[in-house]
């Protein structure tokens, strides 16, 4: 069996950034990548698609050309893993070897969770901006509505980027109001959450907005059906004593966020939590069992907004700690649960929702510049000018990476990360 000092599972925003920065760090590693895509998809900027703003071909890269130098791209699919035996097996039953593994393989995408919704989805005015090849027909849905209703779901967290569904919301009414038809449009948010948005500094700006466009908003309301030749959604609707009816509401257009689950192959793996994540600390990112494996990213049970920004700070994080148990240390490098959502409240300014664990605010722009609760042209330019830069040449290549992680005072080597050495 072939063997890695470093195997990372992956090559999206974590995979990537996480190699770059062990590399930057300690130039030699024998790193190896399994990643079966050729594109890399920067898939913030779908909102920004779907709102008209980018075409979709600014979100895609060649694989190749983001795989980081001295890196070995091992182009297949991951299908299992086997901690006890430090090797990750490919779908092809090869397996591979490896000193420390880093598990980012991102999430899944469960559009079958939604009875009819494959079937019609990029057809009969249903879209979605989760997809690379769906977001330039909400736009075009967007452009051609004139009248009559419009929905916008958003599922059961977890999910990423979870102010995307009312970004894409907020983006539409602006393009109606501008062109004259929103008071021709009903607009209804129907949200399986009881919140607009979990962190409640952010509520009172969004809700301004919500008032502004007239949006209807349905709580505790969950999409499970939807036939688009008869353009009708089911939802369940749950009332305050917790009980379920199912009502079915008819649209012109319905823009869907699916629900989002763990992928099989890590939710069937002994590396897995109970609700099919990455089993790994907050803290360190470090498996709470295997002592030799990290997570990070949207595959991680670290309980996060699950977003790009929080893999920013994750990487390094990740990065300093896969060095430490490579040295046989305990790792030390702690991440503080950063998160971020920029909230496209209309074209030209964003509320910018800067967060860490227990929604504890964590601004990255001083406050002077940049007040995050309320809606801003500077964070708008930030996301439309710099975000897409900083993403493919700091996160993905260099000085990003590089950032130092808050250290934890040493702690003596875990039983779990002395194995690593042994290895
Ligand atoms: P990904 O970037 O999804 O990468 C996972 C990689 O793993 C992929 O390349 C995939 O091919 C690979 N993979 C999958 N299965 C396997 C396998 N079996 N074996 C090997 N490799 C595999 N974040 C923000 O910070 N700000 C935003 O404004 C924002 N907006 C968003 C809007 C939308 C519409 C969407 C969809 C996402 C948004 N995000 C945003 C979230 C952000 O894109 C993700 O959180 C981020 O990409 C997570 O990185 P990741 O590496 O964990 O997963």
């Amino acid at each position: 069996v072939k063997s890695h000092d470093v195997v990372i599972i992956g090559g999206g925003a974590a995979g990537i950034s996480t190699a770059v920065s062990i590399l930057k760090r300690r130039g030699g590693v024998d790193i190896a990548i399994v990643e079966p895509r050729t594109e890399h998809y920067y898939q913030p900027g779908w909102t920004l698609v779907g709102g008209g703003v980018f075409k979709r071909e600014q979100t895609e890269r060649q694989m190749a050309t983001l795989m980081p130098k001295g890196v070995q791209w091992v182009r297949a699919a991951c299908a299992g893993f086997d901690p006890e035996r430090n090797q990750v097996i490919l779908e092809d039953g090869e397996r591979i070897g490896y000193k420390v593994l880093v598990v980012a393989p991102g999430l899944k995408l469960n559009w079958d969770g939604i009875e009819g919704l494959k079937e019609t989805l990029g057809k009969n005015g249903v879209t979605s901006n989760y997809l690379f090849d769906m977001a330039p027909y909400t736009w075009e849905l967007v452009q051609s509505m004139k009248g009559g209703r419009a929905l916008f779901t958003q599922p059961p967290m977890p999910i990423k980027c979870a102010g995307a569904p009312q970004k894409a919301m907020y983006l539409a009414c602006d393009a109606w109001k501008r062109r004259g038809v929103l008071k021709d449009i009903e607009v209804e948010f129907h949200n399986a959450g009881g919140v607009i948005f979990g962190v409640k500094e952010y509520v009172p700006a969004l809700m301004k907005y919500v008032d502004k466009y007239g949006i209807d908003l349905c709580f505790n309301e969950t999409l499970v059906a939807v036939d688009g030749a008869k353009k009708t959604a089911w939802f369940d609707v749950k009332d305050a004593d917790g009980q379920v009816t199912r009502e079915a509401r008819e649209f012109d257009m319905m823009h869907v966020c699916p629900p989002q689950t763990s992928l099989d192959f890590v939710a069937n793996s002994p590396l897995a939590n109970e609700a099919g994540w990455v089993d790994v600390s907050g803290e360190t990112l470090q498996h709470t069992q295997y002592g030799n494996v990290f997570g990070l990213g949207d595959a991680g049970s670290t309980p996060n907004a699950k977003t790009a920004a929080a893999v920013r700070k994750q990487a390094p994080v990740a990065a300093h700690n896969v060095l430490c148990v490579l040295d046989g240390k305990a790792p030390n490098a702690v991440y503080s649960g950063y998160g971020s959502c920029p909230l496209t409240v209309e074209r030209g300014k964003i509320v910018l929702a800067e967060f860490a664990y227990g929604g504890k605010l964590e601004p990255t722009v001083p406050q002077w510049m940049l007040n995050g609760t309320k809606p801003t042209r500077a964070a708008w330019f930030l996301k439309e000018k710099m975000l897409p830069n900083i993403y493919f040449d700091m996160m993905l290549r260099g000085t990003e990476t590089l950032a130092k992680p808050k250290l934890l005072p040493h702690r003596p080597a875990s039983h779990e990360a002395q194995k690593a050495v042994d290895f």
